[in-house]
């Protein structure tokens, strides 16, 4: 039987087709926000606007990377048993903005090099008897090509 494939955490990304950050963009200064930010803008100098829902690049560069052993922080959910990971940080290639992810399995910290192209993909975070938890992961653009 199937599972669903549901979002582990809800409005953070889109996961239908292809896959998408979701952020939020200030109307009064255009500053792009992520996580969403739907309260007020946060920038200073900013008179404030109306919040409204953007996607964000689905690549960018690779900052930084680091190998990840710990269960991860909120709001990540930690499968169990943990395994550990590769954490990406890679600069949004419009957005100039630097979101955190999980490296897909399978590509370890040996394969990343600081400045190369990562892509947005959805992927099981964990799932249980009925559905399959979804949350976005990076992975390195080239490995795949434009095939994914
Ligand atoms: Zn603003």
């Amino acid at each position: 039987m199937a599972k669903q494939r549901v979002p582990a955490i809800e409005g953070w990304f889109e996961h239908e087709g292809e896959a998408r950050l979701l952020g939020s963009r200030c109307g009064g200064c255009g500053t792009v926000f992520f996580p969403k930010e739907s309260a007020f803008c946060r920038n200073p100098s900013c008179e404030g606007g109306e919040m409204e829902e953007v996607p964000l690049s689905n690549r960018g560069r690779l900052w930084s990377f680091t190998n990840n052993c710990y269960p991860p922080p909120q709001p990540y959910v930690a499968a169990d048993p943990f395994v550990p990971y590769a954490v990406a940080a890679v600069e949004l290639e419009a957005e100039k903005m630097v979101v955190l992810g999980q490296v897909v399995p399978g590509v370890g910290v040996e394969e990343l090099e600081a400045g190369m192209e990562m892509e947005l993909v959805t992927d099981t975070l964990f799932e249980d008897d009925d559905n399959e938890y979804l949350v976005w992961k990076w992975r390195p653009a080239s490995a795949h090509g434009a095939a994914a």
